[in-house]
């Protein structure tokens, strides 16, 4: 059976004349599952045979909430179960531009970084277009928020699912669905250096945020094990040709860990490294992770970094911290239901 959420509407064109049906059909059908119909039938003005036909060749999977938790400013941190009893989460965040979700790429991850929790059972599998396109569709329905931003910085590493997540972006993105604008859609990345390029080349308006928490190989290594692929040096490469084909601007991510990334030596280092490249450094202080031993950075260290990164006249912003008081860093609510279950 084909999952019909994963698929565009020429796709559903082409399988509803497979069907003997009319392709237009195609753009109906597309508008309704945007809407996020639980079953064919919730389809209202569709023929009741052409009904019962889709939901013999389709299957039409919705997530369901396990858990909600709000935050007091206003942050919501869902925990979805899908059809086969896996979760994921998603995290709805209201600013004053917008109300942004965060998405999940994958059940677990395989990257292995030292402070995340979504890493540490490893890799469950991927999740399918649909499933990704489902956390924006039923996020919005499930907080009465119209969402105008997607971020990929959920659970998983996107780049690692390639094909369903530039699936999902396509669907996300189209005129007849939610139409939710590439500009207003970042991808984040650990550093897949190879599929950076391969992104470039698509030639996509997003915004892509690169994960890089330390400028040097020592430091990233200790921190993530996907250094050990070509090195920042590899990275930093993919990130020039990604701006030098798209003309978009990459954000780099840097959490401040305690000890670890956060001397002024890491500071003016980051600056040599960014140094004449367009770029963007979102700085953020590390989300505690029980499990994990490492400490957010103190706020003296932080400034000393912080005063350094000013010498240097680098381009950077701090980070609001959204939704602490519910966990709402990476794939925690997912880790306490698999300890507790
Ligand atoms: N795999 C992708 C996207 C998911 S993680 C990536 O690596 O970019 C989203 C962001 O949260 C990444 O920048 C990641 O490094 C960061 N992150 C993960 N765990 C964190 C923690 N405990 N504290 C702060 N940031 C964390």
């Amino acid at each position: 059976m084909i999952d019909v959420k994963s698929l565009l509407p020429d796709e559903l064109g082409v399988e509803l004349q497979n069907l003997g049906e009319p392709r237009y059909r195609a753009k109906q059908l597309f508008s309704w599952l945007s809407r996020g119909v639980r079953s064919f039938d919730e389809m209202s003005d569709m023929p009741k045979a052409l009904r019962a036909k889709l939901s013999e060749v389709f299957t039409l999977n919705a997530p369901r909430i396990l858990r909600r938790q709000d935050s007091s400013d206003g942050t919501v941190k869902l925990l979805w179960e899908l059809a086969d009893g896996e979760s994921v989460e998603s995290v709805v965040m209201v600013y004053k531009h917008g109300v942004t979700v965060c998405v999940s790429t994958q059940v677990g991850c395989r990257m292995g970084c030292a402070f995340c929790a979504s890493t540490l059972g490893g890799l469950r599998r991927n999740l399918t277009a649909g499933e990704i396109l489902d956390q924006v569709i039923f996020s919005g329905i499930e907080t009465g928020q119209r969402i105008s931003n997607i971020v990929l910085m959920g659970i998983g590493e996107p780049l690692d699912n390639f094909d369903n997540v530039l699936q999902f972006l396509k669907l996300v993105s189209h005129g007849d669905g939610l139409n939710v604008g590439m500009r207003h859609i970042s991808l984040s990345t650990c550093g897949l250096h190879e599929n950076i390029d391969k992104l470039a080349h698509l030639g996509l308006q997003l915004t892509l945020s690169v994960s890089l928490h330390a400028p040097d190989d020592e430091t990233r290594g200790k921190l993530m094990p996907v250094n050990a692929h070509g090195g920042v040096a590899a990275l930093m490469d993919a990130c020039r040709r990604y701006f030098d084909t798209t003309g978009r601007r990459i954000s780099f991510e840097y959490a401040l860990v305690n000890g670890v990334n956060d001397t002024p030596e890491h500071a003016s280092r980051l600056a040599h490294l960014l140094h004449g490249a367009p770029y963007h450094v979102n700085l953020i202080l590390l989300n505690e992770v029980a499990e994990r031993g490492l400490k957010p950075s103190t706020s003296s260290r932080v400034k000393a970094f912080t005063d350094e990164l000013d010498r240097r006249h680098v381009n950077y912003t701090f980070r609001r911290r959204l939704g602490l008081d519910i966990d709402a860093a990476c794939g925690q609510l997912r880790r306490q239901l698999t300890i507790n279950s």
